[in-house]
C-alpha cells in the first residue's frame, strides 16, 4: 500500500496541471481501495461551501459541480472534527445529508479525511462504497496520509489561483510570515541564481593554481548547498528521491567531475571553461544512452554543473536592468543579495524561505522595507511579471490585485508615509516619556556602516555592531589590517559616543562561506564565543584590530556573544588583556592616554546566563540582552524554522517574565543593562522593556525615531499598567491584543498595523 501511495503522490506532483493531478489521483485511489467513488472537495471560504474539485464516481445529473454548505453533511463533520470518519453505513448517520441531484444516495460505506495545511482545513477527500463497508485501519491510514500530502499540493494550487472559479472570485493571495512591517505595492523582481553553462565563453588562463583553487572553493560551496537542500527535503520526500543529493555529491568527487575539470585547467583553461567542457561532454554521453533512466541523468549532470558555475561566477554576476521600484522575490533573500541591489529601489521583499527572525527579516526591518517570508515552496516562476501588494504586518501577499485592493494599499501606503513624516519631524527631540523618563536609544549596525544618514540620527551610541556581517560577505577571513580599517570606519563615525562591538558571532544561522560547518543542531553547536575561543588566533586578530582601530579614541566597548559560563568570560578577558598589551607595545601607545582598555560586556542570550548574572557581574562592565536568541533558547524554537515559526514569539509570557527578571537582577547588581534584540525596536516591546526598567534600547535605524515618538506619547503610569497586564497574561495573543488596544487608544495604532 505504501508503494501505491508513493506512486499516487508522485503522479500528483508530476501532473502538468492541478486539475489533471486531482483527476488522475481520484481514479487511482478508487482503484487502490477498490471503492465505487473517490472525490476531493475543496473549501471555498468566500462562499462558505465545500466544492467538488474532482471525482471518480460521484456526479450530478447535469454534470454541474457539487457544493456543500459549511456545517452540512458528513463532509463538514470531518472538517469540524479535523479527523477521519469511517462510517459503515452513511445513510443511517445523523449528519448525513443527501446531496440534491447527485447519485450519492446509492452509496453507503464512507471514509472521509480532512485535508489540513498549517492547521487550516483546505478540503476533504472522501471515498464511497455502494454497499455498507467498514474500512480497515490500513485503509484509514492510507487516506489520512494521502490527505496530508494533498494538503501541500492544494495549498500551492490555492496560491497559484488555480482554484478560482466563476462562482468564487477569490483574490489570489498568499500568506507567509510577517517579516518586516509596512505595506508595499510593486512589480515583482525575481532574483534567481543565473548561471548557464551554454553561456560560458571559452577562455584560457595561465594561472592553473589559482583556477584550481577557485574551482575547489566552488565545489566546496556547492557541496554545502546540496547538503542543506537534502537536509531540508528529508522527511518530505521518499528516501530514494532524497538519494539524488548523494548522487549529486558523488558527481562532484574527484573520480567523477573533479579530476576531469582540474586536468583541463592544467591544460590551460579557465575554471569556468573547463567546467563547461567537462560537463557538456558528460551530458552528451548520457544523452546518447539507450536506457531512459540513465538518459535522464544528463539533466542531473547539467544541474550540478550549473550549481558549481554559479559559485564560480559569483563575483562577475551581471547587473540586471531594474525597475525603479520593485518587490524582490527570491527563494532565499540573503544579506549579499540585499547588498547587491540598490536599496532605494526595493519596495518590498518576499523570501520564500526563512522566517520572521532569520537574518533576511532582521535586515529588511533594519532597512524599513516591508517583508514577508516563509511562503510555501511555490515556484519562483510564478511571480514573474506580476504586480504584487505586500502587507508586512500580516504576512499577506496579493498577486495581481484587483483595483479595489490596489487602491486600499495605495491609501495605506500614503498613511504610512504621513506617519513616517510625523515621526521624522520629531527626531531631534530626546526620547523620554511624557513624565520625563529618559531612555537612551542606541543603534544596531552591521551591513550599513558608512551612510551619511547615520550621522544625522539622533542616537546615544551604537549598542550592537554585528562584526560578523562583513566576514560573511567575503571569500576569506579579513586580515588584521582589513579589520582595523573596517572598525575604524565605525568608531570614527561616532567619536564621542560609545560603540559596542560584538566579537564574531558566526555559526548557527550565520555561516561563513569559507568556514563550512555541518552540524545537526547548529544553534546548539559551535557558535559565537564557543567557536572563537577554540580559535584564539581568530579572536585575537579581531580584538587586536578593534584595539588598533580605537587608538586615540575612547569609545570602544567589546561585547561577547553566546556566553554560557563564567569560564568563557575569564578566557575572553585574558585574551583581550593580552591583545591590549601587545597592541600598546607594538604601536607605541601610552596605556590610558591614547589607548584605553575597552569596557567589556556579555550578551544575555543563553538562558543559563540569567542564573550566572551575579557571578559574571564582577567580571564585566555591562550586560546586553539578545532577546532574539533568548527567545529561541527559552522556547526551544529554532528562529529560522518555518514549521515552528508560529511558536517563536518574544511576547511569550515566559520570555517577558525572564526579561523582567533580568532587569531586576541587574538593578540589584548595579550593572548597566541594555536590550539589543529585535524586541527593543518593536513598538510594543520597547514600551514593555521601558516599563521593566530598561533604560537603554538598541535597535535598527528605521525604528529609532518611531520608538522615540511612541515614548514621547506615553506616561510611565500607563506603561506600568501595561506591564502588569502583560505579566499576568496567559499567552502572547492576549499580550499582543492588549498592547494593540492600548496603542490604538493612545492614537498610536499605526505602529502595530497598516495605515496611520
Ligand atoms: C540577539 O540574539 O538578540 C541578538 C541581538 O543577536 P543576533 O540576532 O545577531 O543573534
Ligand atoms: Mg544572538
Amino acid at each position: 500500500m505504501l508503494v501505491t501511495l508513493q506512486r499516487i503522490v508522485e503522479g500528483v506532483n508530476k501532473a502538468p496541471d492541478f486539475n489533471m493531478a486531482l483527476n488522475t489521483m481520484v481514479g487511482q485511489v478508487r482503484e487502490a481501495l477498490e471503492t465505487d467513488s473517490c472525490s476531493v472537495f475543496i473549501a471555498d471560504n468566500e462562499q462558505r461551501q465545500f466544492v467538488m474539485a474532482a471525482s471518480d464516481g460521484l456526479r450530478t445529473e447535469d454534470g454541474s459541480s457539487i457544493r456543500v454548505d459549511f456545517g452540512e453533511g458528513i463532509i463538514s463533520l470531518a472538517a469540524q472534527r479535523e479527523e477521519p470518519l469511517n462510517i459503515a453505513d452513511a445513510s443511517q448517520h445523523p449528519a448525513n445529508k443527501k446531496l440534491v441531484d447527485t447519485n450519492e444516495n446509492i452509496y453507503r460505506g464512507l471514509l472521509a479525511a480532512p485535508i489540513i495545511h498549517r492547521r487550516k482545513v483546505l478540503g476533504i477527500v472522501v471515498v464511497h462504497q455502494s454497499v455498507a463497508r467498514q474500512f480497515t485501519r490500513e485503509e484509514e491510514a492510507f487516506i489520512v496520509t494521502l490527505a496530508a500530502q494533498l494538503a501541500v499540493v492544494i495549498a500551492h494550487a490555492d496560491a497559484k489561483g488555480l482554484l478560482m472559479s466563476d462562482h468564487s472570485p477569490w483574490i489570489h493571495s498568499l500568506r507567509g510570515l510577517p517579516g518586516s512591517p509596512g505595506v508595499a505595492i510593486g512589480e515583482a523582481y525575481v532574483s534567481r541564481p543565473e548561471a548557464r553553462l551554454d553561456e560560458v565563453t571559452p577562455k584560457r588562463s595561465d594561472k592553473p593554481v589559482h583556477e584550481i583553487r577557485k574551482f575547489r572553493q566552488a565545489v566546496a560551496r556547492t557541496r554545502a548547498d546540496l547538503k542543506e537542500l537534502s537536509r531540508r527535503m528529508a522527511g518530505q520526500v521518499p528516501d530514494d528521491t532524497l538519494a539524488i543529493f548523494d548522487v549529486y555529491q558523488g558527481m562532484l568527487d574527484a573520480a567523477s567531475l573533479g579530476d576531469a575539470v582540474e586536468n583541463m585547467i592544467k591544460e590551460g583553461w579557465r575554471a569556468q571553461t573547463a567546467l563547461k567542457y567537462v560537463v557538456e561532454q558528460f551530458v552528451s554521453q548520457f544523452e546518447a544512452l539507450e536506457d531512459s533512466y540513465l538518459k535522464e541523468r544528463a539533466t542531473d549532470v547539467r544541474d550540478i554543473g550549473q550549481r558549481v558555475l554559479m559559485h564560480l561566477q559569483n563575483r562577475q554576476r551581471q547587473r540586471k536592468l531594474l525597475p525603479d521600484s520593485f518587490i524582490l522575490v527570491a527563494d532565499e533573500v540573503t544579506a549579499s543579495m540585499l547588498a547587491e541591489l540598490p536599496q532605494a529601489h526595493i519596495a518590498g521583499i518576499i523570501s520564500l524561505n526563512g522566517s520572521s527572525n532569520s537574518h533576511a527579516a532582521i535586515m529588511a526591518r533594519s532597512m524599513g522595507i516591508p517583508a514577508v517570508l516563509g511562503i510555501d515552496d511555490i515556484d519562483l516562476h510564478f511571480f514573474s511579471d506580476r504586480q504584487l501588494a505586500v502587507d508586512g504586518y500580516t504576512g499577506e501577499v496579493y498577486i495581481d490585485p484587483p483595483p479595489q485592493v490596489l487602491s486600499q494599499f495605495h491609501q495605506l501606503a500614503e498613511e504610512e508615509q504621513e506617519l513616517k513624516d510625523i515621526v521624522s519631524e520629531h527626531s531631534h527631540l530626546p526620547a523620554e516619556t511624557q513624565d520625563g523618563q529618559r531612555v537612551s536609544l542606541h543603534l544596531n549596525l552591521g551591513l550599513d556602516v558608512a551612510h551619511d544618514y547615520l550621522q544625522s540620527l539622533n542616537i546615544d551610541g551604537v549598542g550592537l555592531y554585528r562584526s560578523e556581517i562583513p566576514f560573511m560577505m567575503r571569500d576569506q577571513l579579513p586580515t588584521e589590517d582589513e579589520q582595523t580599517e573596517m572598525y575604524q570606519e565605525v568608531l570614527e563615525q561616532f567619536p564621542d559616543r560609545p560603540v559596542v562591538m560584538r566579537t564574531l558571532d558566526v555559526g548557527g544561522d550565520k555561516p561563513l562561506p569559507y568556514f563550512p560547518l555541518q552540524e545537526d543542531n547548529p544553534f546548539l553547536g559551535w557558535r559565537g564565543i564557543r567557536l572563537t575561543l577554540d580559535h584564539p588566533e581568530i579572536f585575537l586578530i579581531q580584538i587586536r584590530a578593534m584595539l588598533r582601530a580605537s587608538i586615540g579614541k575612547s569609545n570602544l566597548r567589546i561585547l561577547l556573544p553566546m556566553i554560557t559560563s563564567t569560564s568563557e568570560v575569564d578566557e575572553s578577558s585574558r585574551l583581550i588583556k593580552q591583545a591590549y598589551f601587545e597592541v600598546a607595545e607594538e604601536q607605541g601607545c601610552e596605556v590610558g592616554v591614547n589607548l584605553f582598555q575597552p569596557q567589556l560586556g556579555v550578551m544575555i542570550e543563553v538562558p543559563a546566563a540569567i542564573y550566572q548574572l551575579p557571578a559574571m557581574a564582577s567580571k564585566v562592565d555591562f550586560f546586553s540582552v539578545g532577546s532574539n536568541d533568548l527567545t529561541q533558547y527559552l522556547l526551544a524554537v529554532d528562529r529560522n524554522n518555518r514549521r515552528v515559526a508560529s511558536l517563536y514569539d518574544a511576547y511569550h509570557p515566559a520570555v517577558l517574565a525572564s526579561l523582567d527578571e533580568i532587569a531586576r537582577r541587574c538593578e540589584e547588581l548595579g550593572k548597566p543593562v541594555s536590550v539589543c534584540g529585535e524586541l527593543a525596536g518593536d513598538p510594543g516591546g520597547a514600551l514593555l522593556l521601558v516599563a521593566m526598567g530598561y533604560r537603554q534600547l538598541s535597535m535598527n535605524s528605521y525604528n529609532v525615531d518611531r520608538v522615540r515618538w511612541i515614548l514621547r506619547n506615553v506616561r510611565s503610569s500607563t506603561l506600568n499598567v501595561m506591564l502588569a497586564k502583560a505579566l499576568q497574561a496567559r499567552n502572547p495573543e492576549q499580550i499582543r491584543s492588549m498592547i494593540a488596544d492600548k496603542m490604538e487608544s493612545m492614537g498610536l495604532g499605526g505602529f502595530v498595523r497598516a495605515g496611520k
